[in-house]
């Protein structure tokens, strides 16, 4: 085993840190930030940050203007991204853009990547990607889709209706998963200003980084041309799974850096405050909260690099990832929450960013697969091969 790093990774490494602590960091006040995500001109302002020092989008093909890094040079320069909420974005990184860039590069037609590919890499443009509908259908449960592509002639007719869908305001284009008449389902590319889509409102969310917010889509008899499928019929969910085994982990890199921030905030702090005639951090309630942090970051890590090299051996990883995941969202969860502890009454205001990171990471336990359905699927795969080890 080796855990080194290539010296072109470390220099990546550094790059990435210095942009974020130097460019992006001293942006983190500015009032262009709504409850819904930074507005449009200023995710723009922070893409052209990104793209001037040459991170945009690393993640994509050369090809599409990236560095076509791998999942262990993602797992390393997401994490430092991810120290700053702004980060991905100006690093045009964020979820869901870099998941659809990721599925369009392996599935998408020649024809499709120059008309959709091409400007999301650049950054010109947003996308979204519908899959969750409002209860009785697809949620946790993907196979409760319910939302319908009806073919007729050469297009689909597709009727129903999404939520939560990140980035819906505002994005150029969406990938839609909707079930055909025979139950499979398909994934379709269509623009987003067109009629058939309509965003109904915006969601109010604990959040506030996702650019574009969260929305409810309603898809009302929007026609789709048959060549706007992206790869074949009937093999949505296993495109789904292609775009979600690395977008979960990509989640865990940038909200890990997320959490080292709140965590350097908070240990800070516990140096410098006296209370009861000595530095919070000699005090083994507050000491001990900071070593599980660290313990905490630290095994998170381990988790992400490892998955990462697990699919970079072109494995699919879905265990892997979806303990990763389970590990790495309830381990962030408990240093972002330790930090707010640690910095008393401050850790709910906005005197720091804890509160706000408190606020983002709460909802990576339920997105991309809440922790109960990772953990009902391993168990569901002991039931069927017993214990694997
Ligand atoms: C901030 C945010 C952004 C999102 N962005 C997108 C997006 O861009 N596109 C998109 O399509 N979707 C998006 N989602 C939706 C997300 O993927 C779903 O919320 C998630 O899959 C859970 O589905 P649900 O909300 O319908 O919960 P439900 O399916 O109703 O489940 C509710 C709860 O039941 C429990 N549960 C479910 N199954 C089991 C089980 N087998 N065993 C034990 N317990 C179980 C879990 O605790 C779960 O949280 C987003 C969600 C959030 C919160």
């Amino acid at each position: 085993m080796d855990f080194s790093l290539s010296p072109d990774l470390q220099e990546l490494q550094h790059r990435t840190r210095r942009f974020i602590r130097e460019r992006i960091v001293p942006l983190e006040s500015d009032p262009r930030q709504t409850a819904h995500g930074p507005t449009e001109d200023f995710r723009r302002e922070l893409v052209a940050l990104g793209r001037e020092v040459g991170l945009l989008a690393p993640h994509a093909s050369p090809e599409f203007g990236g560095l076509g890094l791998n999942n262990v040079g993602k797992a390393v320069v997401f994490e430092e991204a991810g120290y700053s909420l702004l980060g991905p974005v100006a690093m045009h990184i964020f979820a869901p853009d870099e998941g659809n860039i990721h599925l369009l590069e392996q599935v998408a037609t020649p024809e499709q990547k120059e008309r959709w590919l091409r400007p999301l890499a650049s950054g010109a443009i947003r996308s979204c990607f519908c899959m969750t509908e409002p209860a009785p259908g697809a949620g946790s449960d993907p196979a409760a889709l319910s939302t319908t592509a009806v073919q007729d002639g050469n297009h689909w007719i597709i009727n129903g209706t999404k939520w939560f869908i990140t980035g819906a305001d505002g994005a150029g284009f969406a990938i839609i998963m909707a079930k055909g008449e025979d139950g499979a389902a398909t994934m379709f590319l269509a623009d987003m200003d067109q009629p058939g889509v309509e965003i109904v409102r915006t969601m109010h969310s604990m959040d506030q980084a996702f650019a574009g917010g969260h929305a409810v889509v309603r898809l009302n008899d929007l026609r789709v041309p048959a060549s706007d499928i992206l790869g074949e019929p009937g093999k949505g969910f296993r495109y789904a799974q292609v775009r979600l085994a690395p977008a979960r982990l990509t989640h865990c890199m940038r909200w890990l850096g997320a959490a080292r921030r709140a965590h350097d905030i908070a240990a800070g702090y516990a140096q410098q405050r006296e209370v009861f005639g000595t530095r919070l951090v000699n005090h083994e309630g507050v000491g001990f909260m900071l070593a599980d942090n660290e313990i905490d970051i630290r095994m998170s890590r381990l988790s992400i690099w490892h998955t990462a090299w697990v699919l970079d051996q072109g494995a699919r990883g879905t265990t892997e990832s979806s303990m990763a995941k389970v590990f790495c969202s309830e381990a962030i969860w408990r240093v972002v929450d330790r930090c707010v502890q640690v910095l008393g009454g401050q850790g709910v205001t906005g005197e720091t960013l804890v509160e706000r990171i408190f606020r983002e990471v709460r909802a990576f336990r339920i997105y991309d697969g809440p922790s109960e359905v990772h953990r009902w699927s391993l168990a569901q795969r002991i039931a069927r091969q017993g214990s694997n080890w």
